[in-house]
Order: structure tokens, then sequence, then C-alpha cells
């Protein structure tokens, strides 16, 4: 017997909603959170993976695995895309900056709970693509800009929240430069191409940080840029 989808995944979506929420109660104790917040879940729920993976991808676009988005980059695990959305504490009139556009996914979950989303890619057709795909979906908070996330977006700044989706091997002074008093940075650190561990950068009102690592994940390396 073959499945007939009815086009939308809605139920896929909602069975992905309820595996990352169980992912949430089985890494509490690592990650500091007992639940998915509502926000992000409603997010999770209503975000359609599948129109931001390639075509021949979208059978599997809600199981939680990364995937292929062209150009050797990957769109990210669903739960890691959950887990950095709740780790920097999205409230609803948030500025956010987004390194590493890649699908544009990460960008619409943040675009859904925030007021607006500044994000940058450095390869030119996959930042092109997901700008058009954004702007398709109706998402009218969304800015993409072409360019090295090493840099930030300086014109923007200060930013609530920094969510950076590519391994780096530090984290880079101009992004800390541009969060605001109170703001927090998610940030994979580590090896290029081995485990990284996912880090909670928070700035205190005083300019002081707080750093927490909350996971061992694995990212695809962030490129250095012209610096
Ligand atoms: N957030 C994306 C997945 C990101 S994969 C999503 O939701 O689909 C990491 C992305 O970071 C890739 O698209 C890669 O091209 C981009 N990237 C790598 N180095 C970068 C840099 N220095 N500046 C900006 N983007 C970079």
């Amino acid at each position: 017997m073959s499945v007939v989808h009815a086009g939308d995944f809605a139920a896929e979506r909602a069975q992905l909603v309820e595996e990352v929420a169980a992912l949430y109660v089985e890494t509490a104790r690592e990650t500091g959170l007992r639940a998915m917040s509502p926000a992000v879940r409603a997010a999770l729920g209503k975000v359609e993976r599948h129109r931001f993976v390639p075509e021949s991808q979208r059978a599997l676009a809600y199981r939680n695995h990364p995937l292929p988005i062209g150009a050797g980059q990957t769109i990210s695990q669903p739960y890691i895309v959950a887990l950095s959305t709740d780790l920097v504490a999205p409230r609803p009139g948030d500025k956010v900056l987004e390194v590493g556009t890649g699908s544009g996914y990460q960008a619409a979950m943040l675009a859904e709970i925030v007021s607006q989303v500044y994000s940058i890619e450095l390869i030119e057709d996959l930042g092109r693509e997901a700008a058009a795909r954004l702007a398709a979906l109706g998402y009218k908070n969304v800015e993409v800009r072409i360019g090295d996330g090493y840099q930030g977006w300086p014109e923007k700044a200060p930013f609530d929240g920094i969510v950076v989706t590519a391994a780096a091997p530090y984290v880079p002074e101009a992004l800390v430069a541009q969060l605001a008093p109170g703001g927090r940075m998610v940030i994979p650190v580590g090896e290029r191409h081995g485990v990284q561990e996912l880090l909670v950068i928070t700035k205190r009102e005083d300019g002081s940080l707080e750093r927490r690592s909350v996971l061992p994940v694995r990212f695809v390396p962030l490129v250095p840029g012209n610096r």
C-alpha cells in the first residue's frame, strides 16, 4: 500500500514536534531546559520544513536529521534548531542575528517568534535562494545578506540574540561586541570537522560575559571569509 500525502505533511510535522519534545526531556539535565517552550513548539509545528529542502529530500523533511541543501551544506537537525532557538531565549520584540542562513529554516523559526531577524550567508546562491524562499512564504521580518558572518552585521547591531549555525574555532569578537547587554549568543565552538560544544554566551548588563557549555554537537564549519 502506498502512503498518500495530503501535500502539507501536517501529520508528519505534528509527529516531529512530539519526537523533539521527547528529546528535550531526555537531554534536560545537560541543557538545563525541562521542556520545549510553547513559542518554539508552535513554530516547529508551523514552519514547513519540506519547503526548505531540495525536492529530492522532501519525503525525509520531517525526520529528526540534518539534510543536504546543496553547496556541501546542510539544514540542521530539527531538535538542534529548536534547542538553539530556545537557548537564545527569544522574546516577541527582539532583534536577532543569525550567522549561516543556509536554507532559511532557522531564520523562519526565529521569525515566527521575534520581531526582526537578520541573517548572513557566505555562499551567494544559498543566500539568494533562502531570501527568495522566505519572501515567497510571506516572512517580511527577515533580511538576508551575503557576507562573512565573522564580522556580524554592525549596521544593525546591537542584537538581543545571536544564533550561529556553523562551527566556529573560537567565539568571534565582532559578534560579542554586537550583542546587546542582557543578550544571548548560541554558538557551536570547537574543531572544524569533529565534535563541538554548543555554547550559550550571555552578556550581562555590566558588559561581562557568562559562558555555559550545553551539549556536544556536530555542525558544518564556519568558513573564514575575507578578513
Ligand atoms: N541555519 C541553516 C543551516 C546552516 S548550515 C538552516 O537553517 O538551513 C551553515 C551555513 O553557514 C551554510 O549555509 C554555510 O554556507 C554558512 N557559512 C559558513 N561560513 C560562513 C561565514 N563565514 N559567514 C556566513 N555564513 C557562513
